[in-house]
């Protein structure tokens, strides 16, 4: 009952009067008689939320606009198993968001951050809390962990992976989630920095009316990337380790430090792992698949000037800072992350530091194609280098280091291991949508060390930002469809695929 769970049991049985009066045309006619006659509120039940909204509205004295009282019907889940892994999911989410594991660029050693261990900890924990007993945090900050697969498919082994670091781009320091329940569709304002969560400018606020969602309080990110793909994980395979009758194969777990900055792959051990195809759980739109990812590299450009006193430095001084400023203006326009979309590559310029005698420019270079993310590291080396030649005394040293390659060449000779997540997609009741990632996953490199790794949605969105959130009923559905996929992958068809391949 609407009102009652608002804690406004007078207004249901005002409700009531309309209702019994004319079911069919029940509306704001009669608000007077409404007001003083007062019945059961159980006569409501069959009440809409538009009615009940403007009828609350008329006896609170607010003029009948058309406009709706900020009352919205829960959101349903996507299964009954979505439904009932959602209440643990939350908690584990809750508790893992608040462990700063945010990770730290130019590492010295694996995992970057001690935080991660902590959490690491956590899941092992928790793991062997809930019989499985081989769970254990390896000495860079994994953690590994097995389901043993159901009778007769146990020789099947399939991962799961999710990253517990968070990104260095937004403070990660004493995250406190708050957890707005049933969504207005409204603006959000969260109580620190005037951070606003605005539907105007977040399209994919809209449509989550009824939802239960997540933010921070907006002085840090969240943490949902990819702490909701964590906590789903979790939530699905402890569901699966209490019902043993559920079918599923041996499941190989691993949580991975380090992801943000580019290391999460480094030092996974495929062979240890034994999985022959794995997801990660690090997308975000509900139904999203992605078996394609961006070729991406990091380069480093270091100008050299000569500094020295500025009152002496009359046709002496050659200031590096002001030569990398005119690098970086020099970039074209119109090849940055901000104007480019859908499947356009680009060149980010994302730090800039330095003194008159020496600075530094990083940026990373991004592409689906290879040629063309070939030209995108040919155009920053002409213009770096046409812009540092007009001060012959100065000198340039361009780094450039691969990051990660297009998934899709690994994923595209073993169909069948998106294949099982599109149909474990659509028995959750939803319809995949097959996209390429404006970014990398560990599954970017994992796919091109031998472990064929495409990226299931989480339900998280606005990552790497203050301003980021997570819809509970989205996040649910990412741990079903990770129930999903144990039983799909012990499908005679889908089976036989994989064993064939295996043994080609
Ligand atoms: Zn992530």
């Amino acid at each position: 009952m609407l009102f009652r769970d608002r804690g406004k049991p007078d207004a249901a049985a005002l409700v009531g009067v309309l209702l019994a009066a004319d079911p069919e045309h029940a509306d704001v006619q009669q608000p007077d008689r409404a007001c003083q006659n007062p019945l059961p509120a159980e006569l409501v039940s069959g009440a809409s939320a538009r009615i009940l909204a403007r009828v609350l509205a008329m006896c609170m004295g607010i003029p009948a606009t058309g406009h709706t009282a900020p009352i919205v019907p829960a959101t349903r889940y996507t299964s009954p198993i979505a439904e009932t892994l959602a209440p643990d999911l939350l908690e584990r989410f809750l508790r893992y968001v608040r462990i700063d594991t945010q990770s730290r660029r130019d590492r010295t050693s694996s995992p970057s951050t001690p935080g991660q261990l902590e959490l690491g900890r956590l899941l092992v924990a928790e793991l062997r809390g809930g019989g499985i007993g081989d769970a254990q945090l390896d000495e860079n900050g994994y953690v590994l962990a097995t389901l043993p697969g159901s009778e007769g498919a146990e020789d099947l082994v399939i991962g799961l992976i999710a990253h517990v670091d968070t990104s260095p781009d937004a403070p990660g320091h004493g995250v406190e989630p708050l957890v707005h329940r049933r969504y207005d569709g409204g603006v959000i304002e969260l109580p620190h920095e005037g951070v606003r969560l605005d539907p105007a400018t977040m399209p994919e606020l809209r449509g989550k009316d009824g939802h239960d969602l997540v933010t921070s309080r907006g002085d840090t990110l969240l943490g949902a990337d990819d702490k909701a793909g964590v906590a789903e994980i979790m939530a699905a395979v402890a569901h699966l380790s209490r019902n043993p009758d559920l079918p599923r194969p041996t499941l190989r777990i691993c949580f991975t430090p380090d992801e943000e900055i580019g290391e999460g792959a480094t030092l996974f051990d495929i062979e240890r792992f034994g999985a022959m195809c794995a997801y990660t759980l690090d997308g975000s739109d509900l139904g999203e698949l992605q078996d394609e990812s961006f070729s991406a590299v990091e380069a480093i450009l270091t100008v050299e000037g000569i500094d020295i006193h500025p009152g002496l430095a009359t046709g002496k001084l050659v200031n590096a800072l002001r030569l990398a400023a005119r690098i970086v203006a020099a970039l074209p326009e119109g090849l940055t992350p901000e104007a480019t979309a859908d499947r356009e590559g680009f060149i980010h310029p994302y730090e800039l530091q330095g003194t008159a005698r020496r600075a530094t420019i990083r940026a990373i270079l991004r592409d689906f194609d290879d040629d063309r993310l070939e030209q995108h590291i040919s155009l920053l080396r002409a213009t770096a280098e046409d812009v540092v030649a007009t001060e012959p005394r100065a000198r340039l040293r361009i780094d450039v280091r691969e990051q990660y390659h297009n998934m899709r060449r690994y994923l595209d000779s073993v169909p069948y291991v998106a294949a099982a997540a599109e149909a474990a997609i659509r028995a959750e009741g939803i319809e995949p949508l097959r996209r390429p990632i404006r970014g990398g996953t560990d599954g970017s490199r994992l796919s091109e060390m031998g472990l064929p790794t495409p990226n299931i949605f989480t339900g998280g969105h606005e990552y790497h930002s203050v301003r980021e959130w997570a819809s509970l009923q989205e996040m649910a559905a990412a741990a079903a469809t990770v129930v999903r996929l144990a039983e799909v992958w012990t499908r005679p068809e889908v089976r036989a695929a994989a064993m064939s391949e295996a043994g080609a």
